[in-house]
């Protein structure tokens, strides 16, 4: 049993260093990312809070926060890390394993409104495919 629990963690980090190109074990827990984001109000982690327990291997308490979904993506964490952990692409690496372990396919090229596609920025395209579909 405890050998699985390792692995998922470990095919946890893996994917997540993968999605994000981040390591959660550079951060050294200065907080200054909790200081300077402009959303920790409607949190119910902190962002430092969410580093120390990706290192810890605590994936459960991560997914089971609001955190995640409240974070704005607006790079205030990145630009004040004195170690460059660039926290906005955690968050949004988190967000995507999230989804994924959710599963299933939610959002279909074949459903989008005509309207949408000719109007919409591509880039919205691919950040939301990249998000809600496998
Ligand atoms: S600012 Fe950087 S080093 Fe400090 S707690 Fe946040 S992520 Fe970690
Ligand atoms: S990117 Fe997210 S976690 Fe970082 S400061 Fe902005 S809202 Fe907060």
């Amino acid at each position: 049993m405890k050998l699985s629990v390792e692995k998922l963690r470990s095919d946890y980090l893996k994917e997540l260093t993968n999605i994000s190109e981040q390591k959660p074990s550079e951060c050294m827990q200065c907080a200054k990312c909790s200081a300077g984001c402009p959303v920790t109000r409607a949190m119910d982690l902190l962002p430092h809070q969410v580093l120390r327990y990706l290192q810890l291997g605590m994936y459960d308490k991560v997914f089971q926060s609001k955190t995640i979904w409240i974070c704005a993506s607006c790079f205030t964490c990145a630009s004040r890390c004195p170690r460059d952990v660039d926290l906005t692409k955690l968050m949004e690496g988190l967000r995507v394993l999230a989804l994924r372990e959710k599963g299933g396919n939610k959002l279909r090229p074949e459903e989008l409104p005509v309207d949408m596609l000719k109007e919409a920025p591509q880039q919205a395209f691919v950040s939301s495919f990249r998000k809600y579909s496998k």
